[in-house]
């Protein structure tokens, strides 16, 4: 038999099973803790920290990593943590473009974060990547969650078309070498477009219906060539 852990969310007690995290505890007590770089399918890797929550540690506890302890005491919601939450999703704002990322809109209103808080902060720009006839990469919407990445390599597709580029700030999601999509070992398959949850991934066609254009020619636009024989 497993061992299990006994411990309290907001000051109910539940018993999981070891290895249980805190993100999936929380949820069979019914309370929802925020997530954006966590996608249930692919592995977690805490990396927005907005699932941060109080464990009586120094820090902050990414739930979506953090296995759950006996004993532990978990505030999800207190205003320690929702201070964190708030001042995270207002450092995303002032950097990275979110227009079309609706669920951490959702979350800015939900948090009352000030998106003008950091205005005078430096913005994460790249050039948009229009380079295979199935998927722009519009990285200046990018907020580095990782997800297709993940999808890219072990945890679905085993292709690792994608990794990290750069250092710092300046970190971006990219290719090796920086080659263009067609010249790397992508089979487009679409699977990171579909993780991505901020429009930094986009089918070309979506893109071009946005644009105006008439389905005959978005169908020309992005058919497969076929050579001649
Ligand atoms: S391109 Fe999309 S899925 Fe990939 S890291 Fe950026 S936001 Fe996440």
């Amino acid at each position: 038999m497993s061992e299990t852990i006994t411990l309290k969310i907001d000051g109910r007690e539940i018993t999981v099973p070891q290895g249980t995290t805190i993100l999936d505890a929380a949820a069979q007590l019914g309370i929802e803790i925020p997530v954006i770089c966590y996608h249930p399918h692919l592995t977690a890797n805490g990396l927005c920290r907005v699932c941060s929550v109080d464990v009586g540690w120094r820090v902050q506890a990414a739930a979506c990593v953090t296995q759950c302890a006996n004993g532990m005491n978990v505030e999800t919601h207190s205003e320690d943590v929702c201070r964190g939450r708030r001042t995270i999703l207002e450092m995303l704002a002032a950097t990275v473009e979110l227009a079309e990322a609706p669920e951490i809109l959702a979350l800015l209103q939900e948090y009352e974060a000030d998106e003008s808080r950091f205005a005078a902060g430096e913005r994460r720009t790249a050039p948009i990547h229009d380079d295979n006839p199935f998927y722009i990469r519009d990285y200046n919407q990018c907020i580095n969650c990782w997800r297709c990445v993940q999808v890219c390599a072990e945890d679905a597709q085993y292709t690792f078309a994608l990794s990290f580029d750069g250092r710092g700030f300046h970190t971006q999601i990219g290719t090796f070498m920086n080659k263009g999509m067609t010249d790397t070992t992508c089979v487009f398959c679409g699977q990171c477009v579909g993780v991505c949850p901020t429009g930094a991934l986009k089918p070309k066609r979506q893109l071009l219906l946005e644009q105006g254009w008439d389905p005959d020619s978005i169908f020309e636009a992005t058919r497969r060539k076929r050579k001649k024989t």
